[in-house]
């Protein structure tokens, strides 16, 4: 009797183990981030988008989505939906559905991505982004906080500005 409580002990402490194997997997960087706020009520979305934990995120987008806008992983040049693309129209975020770009101000960088001149506004914030060894400045969603690329000072006129964004981060609305 006592060995099979030792036996059954052992099992239980093996259970908890694996059960805490699998949450390292969890997420973007195999941390688990199930302390935040787990907010599931849809019609809310709106209004509490950012605070939104990384699982309802892995959740609701398509994989290369996640990667791109929840991981802040870039695409490949030339691989994206909407770098060649000239339609009249406007560019919402992939995850929150946002007013983000308006074609008007999408050119032709050469770079492979979606390149604008300019955001709408008030719809994304900047910050420092000194990843992979180099000085960028990182542009997201200021809705729902999702990585959309980044912006650099070389772009052409009026604002000398040039967003660079994954077309993962964009869900394209042609004008009617
Ligand atoms: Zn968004």
């Amino acid at each position: 009797m006592l060995l099979m409580n030792k036996i059954a002990g052992t099992n239980g402490l093996m259970v908890a183990l694996l059960l805490g194997g699998l949450f390292m997997l969890y997420g973007c960087s195999g941390q688990a981030k199930e302390n935040e706020i787990v907010k599931k009520d849809d019609a809310k979305t709106k209004q509490s988008a950012t605070k939104m934990p990384d699982s309802y995120w892995k959740k609701k987008l398509k994989p290369e989505v996640y990667q791109v806008t929840r991981c802040s992983t870039t695409e490949p040049a030339f691989s994206g939906k909407y770098w060649d693309n000239h339609d009249p129209g406007t560019y919402r975020c992939s995850n929150c559905g946002e007013l983000l770009f308006d074609a008007k101000d999408k050119f032709d960088s050469g770079t492979g991505w979606p390149s604008f001149t300019s955001a709408e506004k008030n719809s994304v914030d900047t910050a420092p982004d000194n990843s992979l060894g180099i000085s960028r400045t990182e542009v997201v969603c200021k809705h729902c906080g999702a990585h959309l690329g980044h912006v650099f000072d070389d772009g052409p006129m009026p604002t000398g500005k040039r967003f660079c964004i994954n077309s993962a981060s964009l869900d394209f609305n042609k004008a009617k």
